[in-house]
């Protein structure tokens, strides 16, 4: 529901707080200026430190941007394949891998990365992307431009000669820089992808003597499908920046994730189509996103049955029948409309929760269960697939209350940039039945890191012990995975 405080007061408190720049033009990014009228307002601010640390990156990005003359001089040094200290401009270009929570993790990932070693963000193959977000960064542009030298991006991977794992294995490249004999690559490949885990050289991107030597090389380039971003909490390199930017560390994606993410114009439709039909006039919204992953063995039937034994023991979802029972946040005498979303893949559980719900005239409100679309299958490539799935993110950060489902990275983005702590239905790899408990409110509001370096530093061994440090957890949904807190 809009909040009866008036529009102008919250558009100023929203920008008051500082995470959005003030210079860009309203029309181009409507979703900048209208989100916070449909959310909660954020029970988190960003700190002075991080906010000053936006306004200078994107002064930053303004000098260094494509186009600009320092951009072609980086260019031209790339170009003569060593890197050199005399620079004003260094770059971090981060390509596109999985599905779109997945890309909204490890671009903040990048995001961060950039910010804390003075480098600029660039995008690489941003044909989807660009019809997606807002550009986030005022009078200049995150696109990298079609004529980049280095071609196909998205080839390269841990066996490619410009891989930094793979420079270290075969000692072209010294973690210990007095030993550098040979000049540093002007180009470097990082390879962060889940299967890093298998090669201890690549996870030596967590450790420090590593980044004291990806800080001489002048252009990075990431891909990854993990929310790598509690790893950088592991460096003392940038330990105290980072405390400085985030005293409260369970927001960082929060804010980010806030900052980065502006649904273009066009997905932000979409989402208001959605919200008009849906949402608007209901007193309660209940989000509840189901993700099912192929390795999954449970039938629909028990998916079904743990969705309500969640909601019911939680009181997330309205008995049927006992209308004495206290739902979480509407009171039992309160009237008025629920709605329940489904955002899932699937139809299934839409009539199915529809059904279930069809006797609720019993209650002394209304529910009404509503599914934006059902796509049945992921597909990657598709733009209009993926503005569907950004417009439901969006959506389901107008929820009161969340349900979300085990390893999804959807769910992740949606209840960290919402703001709400949501109960994560947990799932098994190994059971095909009910899963009891059926679910568990997350702690903290961060996304779960799932493949966490088993490296140690020092020893530059393998270590079973988490190396991540004091500033992160277990994961509520995923045993080996961690989450900052
Ligand atoms: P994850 O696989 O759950 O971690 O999330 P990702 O977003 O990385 O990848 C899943 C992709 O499948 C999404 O980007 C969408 O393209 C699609 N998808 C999954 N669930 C939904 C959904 O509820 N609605 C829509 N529209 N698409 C979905």
């Amino acid at each position: 529901e809009v909040s009866n405080q008036s529009t102008e007061s919250r558009l100023d408190d929203w920008l008051l707080v500082g995470l959005l720049s003030t210079e860009f033009d309203e029309q181009s990014c409507v979703s900048r200026y209208q989100s916070m009228l449909y959310r909660k307002p954020s029970p988190y601010n960003p700190s002075p430190y991080l906010v000053s640390k936006l306004r200078s990156y994107e002064a930053l990005h303004k000098r260094c941007g494509p186009n600009s003359p320092l951009f072609k001089k980086s260019v031209e040094q790339l170009r003569t394949n060593h890197s050199t200290d005399q620079l004003d401009c260094n770059y971090v270009i981060w390509t596109p891998l999985g599905g779109l929570g997945n890309r909204m993790l490890t671009l903040a990932s990048t995001f961060l990365y950039a910010i804390l070693t003075n480098r600029v963000l660039l995008v690489n193959n941003a044909t989807d992307f660009a019809n997606l977000f807002c550009e986030p960064f005022p009078g200049s542009s995150w696109v990298l431009p079609l004529n980049f030298p280095v071609r196909n991006l998205d080839s390269y991977d841990a066996s490619s000669e410009k891989s930094y794992g793979y420079l270290l294995k075969y000692k072209l490249i010294s973690e210990d820089l007095r030993a550098q004999s040979i000049m540093l690559p002007s180009f470097v490949y990082v390879h962060l992808e889940s299967s890093y885990i298998w090669d201890m050289y690549d996870q030596f991107f967590f450790c420090d003597d590593s980044q004291l030597v990806l800080g001489k090389i002048n252009w990075l380039l990431v891909k990854s499908d993990v929310y790598f971003l509690p790893g950088l909490f592991m460096l003392s390199t940038f330990d105290e920046e980072l405390s400085l930017m985030f005293p409260s560390k369970e927001t960082v994606f929060h804010h980010l994730g806030r900052y980065l993410f502006q649904p273009s114009n066009s997905v932000w439709k979409l989402v208001m189509q959605y919200y008009h039909s849906y949402v608007e006039k209901a007193n309660q919204v209940v989000g509840i996103q189901i993700r099912d992953f192929p390795w999954s063995l449970i039938s629909k039937d028990n998916r079904f049955n743990q969705i309500i034994n969640c909601g019911l023991k939680e009181n997330i979802l309205p008995p049927v029948r006992d209308h004495n029972r206290k739902t979480r946040y509407l009171s039992e005498d309160q009237t008025g409309t629920e709605a329940i979303l489904v955002i899932s893949l699937y139809k299934d559980y839409y009539d199915r929760m529809k059904s279930y719900y069809a006797n609720s005239t019993r209650l002394n409100r209304t529910i009404n269960v509503y599914q934006p679309t059902h796509e049945e299958a992921q597909q990657l490539k598709n733009l209009s697939h993926n503005k569907k799935a950004l417009a439901e993110i969006y959506l389901l950060t107008f929820s009161d209350v969340m349900v979300t489902s085990a390893w999804s990275t959807f769910g992740y983005v949606s209840y960290s940039i919402a703001g709400i702590k949501p109960w994560i239905l947990l799932s098994s790899k190994v059971s095909k039945e009910v899963i009891d408990p059926p679910c568990r409110q997350v702690r903290t509001l961060d996304p779960c890191f799932h493949v966490p370096p088993t490296i140690n530093c020092k020893t530059k061994r393998r270590s079973k012990a988490n190396q991540v440090g004091p500033h992160v957890r277990q994961c509520e949904d995923v045993n080996e995975g961690v989450k900052l807190v």
